[in-house]
């Protein structure tokens, strides 16, 4: 039975032309696909493919060829992975989005992540002296230099590192917390639900927009374990407000014989006042003021991966290391791997705004974002089609995953819009292109963000 092989000819109308499997997987054309797929992969596709042309033929549509059919096969197969996998180009204005990914990483840690990815690496093996390492290694010696602290421990985010404190030393007791400070951070982690499931109980003093030395003092007794202050990093209260310093807390708890734990969220290992950008705390400032553990995120400001860091006194972080749950909480080598790198810029960049993203992000000029803007207006608008109006007008970023809260960051951002389609329209072609862009409908207008557009190519899709 001789097929024509490497000729495609058209199908016939109705159902009984829709080609057999085997048929389309004997044309030559899907020679290449059986080089690159395993056979039942394609089988699975091609049924899904020719089950997608009845349902075309049954509303009318043209039968394909047997070339088409594969072209749309080939087309699935080399369909961008869902989730982590899918690229997205970020124009919300907020940079470091949760959803989105929060931090890129820098090109050394990218380099980093690929060169522990692809060899084996001395993650916990102590090379010169022939013996088991600890992975913390990798991370602590900067750690302790860009924040002052005695010694240093690394966990999966900072969720996990406030758990691994709390439970690790609060675990059956007492952890006393400001009212004010009782934080929600992006509906996941609520301060309250992470102590109990750490086995410690909550104990709240103060008001929420009032906290006095007082309030700390009476309530400490026998079955305080712990004081936790948190930075409140996504909102502020003004108004009527007091609020007790860390020292003061720091010297209240200690003459308690408490130690004191500093969730700063955020935190920042450079201050970035210097880069003309709102306060956020330092690490180094915290533990100088005497909290004697801190944690922090390693992929907000930081720039990093996900990562919880917690540093201070070294007893402290030893009975955190010895804890079971460290087990369960420590980051794989991937993670390690690109938090040390990033922390090394940190350490050693001369210009870390332009080595690390986040921060070049957040300290790109206006006339830049308007130069990309000019440029880049008109050819979006020739992508789009006739009718579209595309501007360069004043935007509104923010940092976003609680950092930095409640302060705009002066931005541009392309408007667009159409005389006769709604702006959530032209958000619904651009979040359907290849990569998707995705912007914020504002007022009527789809506004694209430029901070984060860094070449035009960044912002303008392969497939429109
Ligand atoms: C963001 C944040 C957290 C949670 O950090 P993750 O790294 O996302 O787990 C905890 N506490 C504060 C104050 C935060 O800002």
């Amino acid at each position: 039975m001789g097929h024509d092989a490497g000729v495609s000819k058209p199908v016939a109308h109705g159902f009984r032309a829709v080609p057999a499997v085997e048929r389309v997987l004997q044309d030559a054309a899907a020679r290449p696909l059986l080089v690159r797929h395993r056979r039942e992969r394609l089988v699975e596709v091609i049924r899904k493919v020719l089950d997608d042309v009845r349902a075309g033929l049954a509303q009318g549509s043209e039968a394909p060829s047997i070339a088409e059919i594969i072209g749309s096969v080939g087309d699935r197969l080399a369909a961008p992975g869902e989730g982590v996998r899918r690229r997205v180009i970020n124009a919300t204005g907020i940079g470091l989005h949760s959803n989105l990914g929060r931090a890129t990483l820098a090109e050394e840690a990218i380099a980093a992540v690929v060169q522990a990815a692809r060899y084996p690496s001395a993650l916990e093996f102590d090379v010169e002296r022939n013996d088991r390492g600890d992975r913390d290694t990798a991370v602590r010696a900067d750690l302790c230099a860009l924040t002052g602290a005695e010694d240093a421990l690394v966990v999966n985010n900072n969720a996990a590192a406030v758990l691994l404190v709390a439970s690790a030393l609060a675990s059956g007791r007492e952890v006393i917390v400001s009212r004010g400070e009782l934080v929600e951070i992006g509906g996941s982690f609520r301060m309250p639900d992470v102590m109990a499931a750490s086995g410690a109980r909550l104990r709240e003093v103060g008001t929420t927009n009032r906290t006095h030395a007082r309030d700390y003092r009476d309530a400490i007794g026998p079955e305080t374990a712990l004081v936790l202050t948190v930075h409140p990093s996504n909102f502020r209260v003004v108004g009527f407000t007091a609020t007790v310093d860390l020292p003061e807390v720091v010297a209240i708890a200690h003459e308690a014989g408490l130690p004191v734990l500093d969730d700063v969220g955020s935190g920042a290992l450079v201050d970035l006042t210097a880069y003309g950008l709102p306060h956020e705390p330092l690490v180094r400032a915290r533990v100088a003021a005497g909290a004697d553990l801190v944690t922090f995120s390693g992929d907000k400001l930081l720039g990093g991966p996900q990562a919880g860091l917690i540093v201070g006194r070294h007893a402290f972080v030893r009975r955190l290391a010895a804890h079971p749950l460290r087990r369960a909480l420590r980051p794989d080598k991937l993670t390690l791997a690109a938090l040390a790198a990033t922390l090394q810029l940190h350490r050693d960049a001369p210009d870390l705004a332009a080595a690390l993203p986040t921060l070049r992000w957040l300290t790109r000029s206006l006339p830049d974002l308007e130069a990309i803007g000019r440029d880049l207006g008109p050819r979006l608008a020739a992508l789009l089609g006739p009718g579209h109006l595309v501007e360069v007008v004043s935007s509104e970023a923010e940092v976003g995953s609680g950092a930095v809260p409640a302060r705009a960051i002066e931005s541009r951002a392309l408007a667009i819009s159409h005389p006769d389609r709604p702006a959530h329209v032209i958000a619904a072609i651009l979040r359907s292109a290849s990569p998707p862009v995705l912007g914020r409908v504002r007022e009527g207008r789809l506004l694209l963000d430029l901070r984060g557009v860094y070449e035009p190519a960044d912002l303008l899709p392969d497939r429109l």
